[in-house]
């Protein structure tokens, strides 16, 4: 069999085979004396659709991880030459390992891949001594062995781009050190094939090129010149990134071994961790690890790091806790060819996301052709065989002819070549497409890096520097919130879950229906980027929690987005609904400019702005609070850095800050009773804030600490008229129910409702915290007593523009860690004459000076008609330098302009000054064009007073 179209001509006229045949596996791809195996035959011509074992035909009428199981054991490869990146071509360093684990170290980390040498590297690296790393079989055999090494920067977070570029940085450095990795600087090129594609392209471009990567946007003409064997049919434009890379995987994770044992580090093969043993602390209120039990034996350490890749989350159950690590093996594929001779050897990457494929041409002149279909395939879901090491899948010529056939479309030359293999290896993927990193939730100095999404050789520089510093120091360079293992809740391990979510991250654009609207689907890069205005918006592994008002939301035509598992409607979409029209259209619509919900948030905005209107919050994080003495104040009063020592009844905003004098949370609490309390915090910081909370409470068991997130429905009546309606439905005095305030009392039937007097955007109203089996009788009575004052239900959609346009920041999307409150402008919320945790950096910066300023900036010349909106994640340009970025916006409907929050930073040395802010003229910029913009230091005075920013 010759030319690769021409075995997919036969491919697809095999397709035509009738069903049972069609739906049998089908094993090709390593030649057969190649594979170690005790079958009488396979058949692997490439027409066939049959496996035979011992004789047998198995065909696919078994569930389809048994027949993975029993084929694994045939795809073993004797050698363990990479089949990807043959590494004979880069001599692997000859390492000297240790025999037998030592009974005790500082660190231990469990899994010899690029991830788990990249950290040890790291650590060594900084000084850190006394680190063992245990290997269950061979250095650099699981995924890393299945890597083609491609290092790209378009990522699908900030941080994950940033952890890219210094893995760049490092792997160029090693290369240049005499370290033989295969390094090289190849570029990519991306090419777009619809405006809206090319447009993605050029917002991916704004983000990147500020940050140092070497990039450019590419006219048809240069995409061309750059590639001359393209076919440039319907191509409208595309990017290029020059700083993207290569490497040889298993050259450069051996290279991360050789240095770490050159500096102290102890690595020991064919050593499997069994389990994670912890103790109690804290007056049995946390555990932390103390000793690992292995197949040689146990070791104690200090610290323990889980690096087992695709086997991460069946570890995360070996201890007591157990860590919940959600992550979900699936399939990569990618096929090699043998030698192009006609291949140019200055062919960059090239990545065509529509078509879902990217090539990646090799040192030896042949090319691997790769890609991600619409629907992934989740695999292993009771666990990945322990033996998976040096495996690859069974071929899977059903789906990856798809791919191979967009690829001889676009670059007809391939169709000339030869095929050599087909690789059907897996990776660790995640619920939303991003890394694991950082602490565990459940256990300290339990760490986890792993769920690497198809990209773990272009993070692993990153996320070995990242974990040694945190370890190290217990701070990184930048907030790492969007890859925080804190992100998730236990639901998130759920193994049926895990397989629903997981079909849409690994692929996630669809290429044969493309007028279905994507913007819904977010993660991995060949998404197309629509807005979603931080709501996440999948389609599977949904309702996993929601409010018990939601099916009286949904029926009255709520459209709703997630967050952590939580349903909180978006907007009502009343007049679609009227029409009978499928609810969920209008949220799905993906556009770069004016959205289709437009008039149905102005006019929920308007209701909370000038009449009265509910808006389900239930989604917040409660928790309570309680001590038989002055325990718990003392505990808050250290934790929060404003003042909650303050008269029963009453509400504070405080920051949790830590000892940067950054903000670990943001907070609301009340008084309930002398020694009880109620923290409010935001949906996202749930599994984090539970762990700062615990990582602080007093030994002695003192501090009674509850999650009562689900007892109570929490609904905001919001606007002027709202003390009215609730003064009918109450007995209570609303006249002298004074801000920031709260009452137990009845509303209707129903008693013991908790009432705030305060909103979450600055307008006047009420936060109800009603117990859950009350919360629809509440609802019916405010909704039947509020016709008279034309009660409607509002969404997040339109509480997002209220709280942006007072320029309300947000803990997740404005707030971090890194951000402190003089940054933010929230000095007043900070209470110097008491001690808290945070206070002498706080200090230390008020006397020097701030770095970067949190400020509101309204555009001047957009066309809300015509020009893109800005959505999050545009660079700002101060007197046409870059200084930061967007955080989030919305089209504000009083201020009648498009709003953006955003930091300004100072360049090194320099100090932000009201003048530093006001003495320069700024544009944000949208997908490359450049839009004058008007800096408010200040909540603008168009929005009127605020009700909301002083404390009582
Ligand atoms: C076909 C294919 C192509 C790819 N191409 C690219 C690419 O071009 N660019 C890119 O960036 N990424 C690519 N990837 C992804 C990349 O290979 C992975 O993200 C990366 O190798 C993951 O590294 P890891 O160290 O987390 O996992 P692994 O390499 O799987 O290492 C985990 C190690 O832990 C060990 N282990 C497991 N359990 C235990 C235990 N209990 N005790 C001790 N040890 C244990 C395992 O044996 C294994 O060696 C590709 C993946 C595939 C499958």
């Amino acid at each position: 069999m010759s030319g690769l179209l021409t075995q997919l001509v036969r491919r697809q006229a095999s397709m035509m085979m009738p069903r049972r045949n069609a739906s049998a596996l089908f094993l090709a791809g390593p030649p057969i004396n190649k594979v170690t195996n005790k079958i009488c035959s396979v058949d692997a011509s490439m027409l066939q659709h049959r496996v035979f074992l011992n004789g047998h035909c198995l065909l696919k009428n078994k569930s389809y991880d048994r027949i993975l199981f029993i084929l694994r054991r045939l795809v073993s490869y004797e050698q363990h030459e990479s089949p990807t990146v043959p590494h004979h071509v880069h001599p692997t360093p000859v390492l000297p390992l240790t025999e037998k684990i030592p009974s005790s170290c500082h660190i231990l980390i469990a899994g010899g891949g690029i991830i788990g040498q990249s950290v040890a590297y790291h650590l060594s690296q900084i000084g850190v001594e006394d680190i063992v790393l245990v290997e269950k079989s061979k250095l650099a055999s699981g995924a890393t062995w299945q890597s083609s090494g491609q290092g790209i920067h378009l990522q699908n977070t900030l941080i994950q781009t940033h952890l890219t570029k210094y893995s760049k940085q490092l792997y160029e450095k090693l290369e240049r050190d005499g370290h033989d990795i295969g390094y090289a600087e190849k570029g990519s090129v991306w090419v777009a094939q619809t405006s809206d594609r090319l447009h993605t392209l050029k917002r991916q471009y704004a983000t990147i090129k500020p940050l140092g990567i070497g990039c450019e946007i590419l006219n048809l003409e240069k995409i061309k010149e750059k590639l001359p064997i393209i076919d440039p049919h319907e191509i409208w434009g595309g990017l290029w990134v020059k700083d993207d890379f290569m490497v040889d995987p298993v050259s450069l994770a051996l290279t991360f071994a050789k240095l770490a044992i050159d500096n102290g580090v102890k690595i020991v093969e064919d050593c499997s961790v069994k389990e994670i043993l912890t103790e109690k602390q804290r007056g049995g209120q946390y555990d932390r690890v103390t000793s690992v039990v292995t197949s040689q034996g146990d070791i104690k350490c200090d610290v323990f790091i889980n690096c087992t890749g695709l086997w991460a989350r069946e570890l995360g159950y070996q201890s007591s806790p157990g860590v919940r690590i959600p992550t979900q093996a699936c399939e990569y594929m990618c096929l090699k060819t043998k030698p192009i001779a006609n291949f140019s050897k200055d062919t960059p990457i090239v990545h065509d996301p529509d078509e879902r494929f990217y090539i990646q041409p090799l040192a030896d002149q042949s090319v691997l052709i790769g890609g991600f279909l619409r629907e992934s395939k989740p695999i292993f879901s009771n666990g990945v065989p322990e033996a998976f090491n040096y495996s690859l899948l069974p071929d899977n010529w059903d789906d990856f002819h798809w791919i191979l056939n967009n690829a001889l479309k676009r670059l007809p030359i391939l169709g000339d070549s030869e095929y050599e293999t087909l690789i059907t290896g897996a990776d660790s993927y995640t619920p939303d497409g991003r890394l694991i990193m950082n602490e565990s939730a459940e256990i300290d100095n339990y760490f986890v890096a792993s769920g690497t999404n198809g990209n773990g050789i272009a993070v692993a520089g990153g996320v070995g520097k990242y974990i040694a510093e945190l370890i190290h120091t217990g701070n990184t360079e930048q907030s790492t919130w969007p890859i925080d293992i804190r992100r998730f809740m236990r639901l998130h391990t759920n193994k049926r879950f895990l397989k629903d979510r997981l079909r849409e991250i690994p692929g996630m654009i669809n290429i044969f229906h493309r007028s279905e609207p994507e913007e819904f689907v977010l993660g991995k890069q060949y998404s197309l980027k629509y807005p979603t205005y931080g709501m996440s918006l999948y389609r599977t592994g949904r309702k996993l929690r929601v409010s018990a008002l939601h099916p009286k939301l949904q029926a009255v035509g709520a459209v709703f987005g997630e967050v952590l598992g939580y349903e909180r409607p978006l907007f009502f979409n009343l007049d679609e609904f009227e029409k009978r029209e499928n609810l969920d259209d209008l949220s799905k619509q993906g556009t770069f400019g004016k959205a289709r919900w437009f008039n149905i948030v102005k006019r929920e905005y308007n209701a909370c702005r000038k009449g009265v209107a509910v808006i389900d919050m239930t989604s917040f994080t409660k928790y309570e609070l309680k001590s038989a003495n002055r325990s718990v104040i003392d505990f808050l009063q250290m934790l929060c850095a404003n003042n909650i020592d303050k008269p029963i009844g009453t509400v504070v905003h405080t920051g949790m800050l830590n000892e940067q004098g950054g903000y670990e949370n943001d907070c609301s609490v009340i008084r309930l009773d002398d020694y009880h309390f109620l923290l409010i915090s935001p949906t996202s910081q749930s599994t984090r804030s539970m762990k700062w909370l615990k990582s602080h409470v007093p030994e002695d068991g003192s501090v009674f600490l509850s999650d009562v997130t689900s007892l109570y429905t929490a609904l905001n009546v919001i606007g002027p008229k709202a003390k009215y309606l609730l003064a009918e439905l109450s007995d209570e005095n609303f006249n002298d129910f004074a801000r920031m305030t709260c009452r137990e009392i009845d509303v209707g039937f129903v008693s013991h409702i908790y009432a705030m007097r305060l909103t979450h955007t600055g307008e006047d109203g009420f936060m109800l915290y009603i117990p859950s089996e009350y919360a629809l009788c509440v609802y019916e009575q405010l909704m039947e007593q509020g016709k008279d004052y034309g009660i409607i239900n509002a969404g997040y959609f339109a509480q997002r523009t209220l709280r942006i346009e007072r320029m309300y920041a947000f803990w997740g999307q404005d707030i971090d860690k890194k951000t402190t409150p003089f940054d933010l402008n929230r000095e007043f919320r900070v209470s110097f004459d008491k001690e808290f945790i945070g206070k002498a950096a706080l200090l230390k910066q008020k006397s020097e000076g701030i770095q970067k300023r949190f400020i509101q900036f309204l555009l001047e010349d957009h066309d809300m008609d015509l020009d893109p909106w800005p959505w999050s994640g545009e660079p700002i340009y101060r007197n046409g330098e870059f200084c930061g970025f967007v955080t989030s916006t919305a089209y504000g409907f009083t201020l009648g302009k498009q709003v953006c929050l955003g930091y300004v930073h100072a360049p090194k040395g320099e100090k932000i000054t009201t003048n530093y802010i006001r003495g320069a003229t700024y544009e944000i910029d949208i997908a490359t064009k450049r839009f004058r913009a008007r800096p408010n230091l200040y909540q603008p005075s168009e929005m009127g007073p605020t009700v909301q920013l002083s404390t009582p």
